[in-house]
């Protein structure tokens, strides 16, 4: 009797700090999501499917937040469409702290090519989605050495929820440069990583 009581207040003094894991209970849940999925390609140039390409790089960002500071959830990890709506409403109910929708671009124009990233135009100047922005931006730039095409605004289905959101244009498809840079492993790794330190760095992390 004594020594289950005893058991049980071990059990209770360590509970909180098993729960904590080896690195400490990442306390900021962030939401990134891949771009389209299954019947939604986005962009196809050459065979490349702009869905294949953010999940990829999506995952690759999952794998190198491990142990890190946050908790990044994904919106999807196979190639399945989700409803807009749902992926911003996932992000509110998981209780994320910022909503990050990863794409890749399209131009006629085939000698367009660099990053940009998004923010509804819904927002106010004083949304920190413009920060978040800006530090995606910043970091996807230095990450990669692609041309820096700014911050940008337009309407956006991030505009159905209050948390800081952005989407991220990690390249063009549609330039034969930028599309083999982004069918390269590697290349795409060092995408994940300037898009995790763009987080990292808007949570002053
Ligand atoms: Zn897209």
């Amino acid at each position: 009797m004594r020594r289950g009581w005893f058991l049980f207040l071990i059990w209770f003094l360590t509970l909180p700090f098993l729960a904590a894991g080896p690195v400490g209970s990442p306390s900021l849940i962030v939401v990134v999501d891949a771009g389209h999925g299954g019947e939604d390609p986005g962009a196809v140039v050459a065979g490349v499917k702009e869905k294949d390409v953010v999940l990829d790089i999506v995952l690759r960002l999952f794998q190198l937040a491990q142990g890190g500071p946050v908790e990044v959830v994904l919106t999807r990890i196979t190639d399945r469409y989700v409803d807009l709506k749902e992926r911003v409403r996932f992000a509110e109910e998981v209780g994320a702290v910022l909503y990050l929708s990863v794409h890749a671009n399209y131009s006629s124009n085939s000698r367009v090519r660099g990053i940009e990233v998004w923010v509804d135009d819904s927002r106010r100047p004083d949304d920190p989605s413009w920060a978040l922005a800006r530090a995606v931006l910043e970091d996807l730039v230095e990450a990669t050495g692609a041309p820096n095409r700014g911050v940008r605004s337009q309407k956006l289905y991030m505009r159905h929820t209050k948390l800081p959101a952005a989407l991220a244009e990690v390249g063009y498809l549609s330039n034969p440069g930028e599309r083999r840079r982004l069918l390269d492993p590697a290349y795409r790794e060092r995408i994940a990583q300037g898009l995790l330190q763009g987080i990292y760095d808007f949570l002053g992390l």
